[in-house]
């Protein structure tokens, strides 16, 4: 049997402080806010979250690795950019999209209003219909080192399948 044959589950993590005088990119759409997720690249967590999801599932090297953050090439990098060349790999590897699905966590900008753009975006940029792509925001409560908006936590999960 093919490593390629059937399904695939891959998960993904990421976590960006959100400072002031960042543009506030997140799941490849920019929010109003007066904060926005520090990083080398535009900072946008949701989409290195997925990144790492679609590359576990595929058997492929993180993001970290993919894209160092000591190569000047992905300095204030679009992360669009740095899905589109995973996307490919992941391709390449003989798998497809099916679903993936998104969480946030952060007191800072709102999710809600911004879902339906999220989706949008990131079913483009991943090639599958926007019922394939849902995104959720969550409150933290109050709680923890992210509490009052300090930053943004992101866990997504993906589903490949092999061929066509
Ligand atoms: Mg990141």
């Amino acid at each position: 049997m093919s490593r390629r044959s059937g399904q695939r589950i891959g998960l993904g993590f990421d976590v960006h402080r959100l400072e002031p005088g960042r543009p506030c990119i997140l799941g490849g759409v920019e929010l109003p806010h007066a904060t926005g997720p520090a990083g080398h690249s535009d900072g946008d967590a949701v989409l290195h979250a997925v990144i790492d999801a679609l590359t576990g599932a595929a058997g492929l090297d993180d993001v970290g690795t993919l894209f160092p953050d000591t190569d000047p090439t992905w300095e204030g990098a679009d992360s669009a950019r740095l899905l589109g060349s995973v996307l490919e790999r992941v391709h390449g590897a003989g798998y497809r999209v099916v679903n993936v699905d998104v969480v946030i966590a952060t007191e800072g900008p709102r999710i809600a209003p911004h879902r339906a753009a999220m989706r949008a975006r990131m079913a483009e940029l991943l090639a599958v219909e926007v019922d394939a792509v849902n995104v959720k925001g969550k409150s933290l409560e109050g709680l923890g080192a992210l509490a009052g908006g300090a930053g943004v936590a992101v866990e997504a999960i993906c589903l490949l399948a092999s061929g066509d």
